[in-house]
């Protein structure tokens, strides 16, 4: 049987695609392989948070470099300072796992722990990866809203409550930007576009958005 507790994440081979990726993936221009962190990511932040936000997987020349989610790449450049403002984060800016930055209230972690292809992992690796997500999850004894970036980190957070009967349908539960859902054991779900660069690019989400809906997570966190 698999244990999936966080101690057994760093070593973790249970999507075989996703290894094999991660012993072929070239490094970005100008970077060394040796540079790259290149193995699972895990999620980090305020183990007493309230709030849990859950992107889709680590980027490949991101968070799979860095390894810390959303560090060292477009959709941190984009999330980041907005944090910051809104007062989630420490600082502006997220380059690399020892750039100092806390944050506050505030737990990130993504539904797929490693790289996948092209920023799409299979149906079968979202399932196999859901365990550490539970995992990451009880060790927030505060948890009062989940944040999902995106439609894939909102249907594996909605097909993890789905398998604990803590919703009875998915269908009744669709995304969409903003869609907020209290559920049966009282945790709020807000569905995000996520903040990818070419969601940012094409302005499918923007700066006002991103700040709009963290502070309605905040007011569901207090009043919710
Ligand atoms: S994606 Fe998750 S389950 Fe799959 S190999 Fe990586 S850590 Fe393990």
């Amino acid at each position: 049987m698999t244990d999936y507790s966080l101690e057994t994440l760093p070593s973790c081979a249970k999507c075989s695609r996703l290894v094999d990726y991660l012993g072929s993936l070239a490094p970005a221009k100008g970077r060394n392989r040796s540079e790259y962190w290149n193995r699972p990511v895990p999620g980090f932040g305020d183990l007493q948070a309230r709030i849990f936000l859950i992107g889709l997987a680590p980027g490949a020349h991101g968070a799979n470099r860095t390894g810390r989610p959303f560090t060292g790449d477009g959709a941190g450049d984009f999330m980041y300072p907005l944090l910051h403002s809104t007062g989630f984060a420490s600082r502006q800016d997220a380059c690399s796992i020892d750039d100092g930055l806390t944050l506050t209230d505030l737990y990130i972690s993504n539904a797929v722990k490693c790289v996948p292809p092209q920023n799409k992992p299979l149906t079968s690796e979202f399932n196999h990866c859901r365990p550490y997500l539970i995992a990451e999850q009880s060790r927030l004894p505060n948890i009062k809203v989940v944040v999902t970036l995106g439609r894939g980190a909102f249907d594996s957070y909605m097909r993890l409550c789905l398998e604990h009967a803590i919703i009875r349908r998915l269908r009744d539960f669709p995304f969409g930007h903003g869609a907020s859902y209290q559920l049966s054991n009282g945790v709020w779900v807000v569905a995000c576009y996520h903040t990818s660069r070419y969601n940012v690019n094409t302005g499918r989400i923007t700066e006002q958005m991103f700040v709009d809906l963290m502070h309605h997570v905040r007011d569901l966190a207090e009043n919710g």
